[in-house]
């Protein structure tokens, strides 16, 4: 088995951002708020959630509720501890700056284990054999940069209508049988 560079994006991808964000919400915006995970259909939180007015604001307020308490999406710990006993896991991550420490610490308190981590809004300046990522657009830049990567779109309602990807599992845990496909060609 050839060990993989793997990128792994973390917001979204491997942490339940989209819940915690729902929470957050609730908790200080609108106690009222019913919304959930799949009422957010874009990547512009504004359009969702109409008393959110600076989404870098929000970010950055409700960092801990949004980076540290959030909890990890089902399988992400065992996906994460499987892949880095054969390859070479690191997290890409787009934090707001000076927050970058919380998902360290995210990392650690859910057993998320990683090669090393990088903070950066140009993920596609980051070589990979393999990149999972929820947002499209991130993985059209990576194909456009390195054209033989595999990329894996993770599902999500703001995703769901957006053109065809490469692969896109419908959980977590189908993604260790794909990386171990491609780790054996
Ligand atoms: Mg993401």
């Amino acid at each position: 088995m050839k060990p993989l560079k793997i990128n792994v994006d973390v917001d979204s991808s491997l942490r339940d951002t989209p819940q915690a964000i729902c929470d957050v919400y609730k908790q200080y915006f609108d106690s009222n708020s019913l919304l959930t995970p799949d009422d957010i259909t874009s990547y512009d939180l504004k359009e969702t959630f109409p008393l959110i007015h600076s989404v870098s604001n929000f970010f950055n307020t409700y960092a801990i509720d949004l980076f540290l308490k959030a909890k990890p999406y089902p399988g992400a710990s065992k996906l994460l501890q499987q892949l880095y006993q054969n390859h070479f896991v690191y997290l890409v991550t787009d934090q707001p700056e000076g927050k970058e420490k919380l998902t360290e610490l995210w990392a650690r308190a859910n057993g998320i284990p990683y090669y090393e981590i990088h903070c950066t809004p140009h993920k596609e300046l980051l070589e990979a054999d393999v990149i999972i990522d929820d947002k499209p657009s991130t993985i059209n830049n990576y194909k456009k940069v390195f054209p033989n990567a595999t990329t894996i779109l993770i599902k999500q309602r703001y995703n769901s209508l957006e053109g065809d990807f490469q692969i896109s599992p419908d959980c977590l845990e189908d993604i260790l049988p794909i990386i171990t496909s491609i780790s054996r060609r």
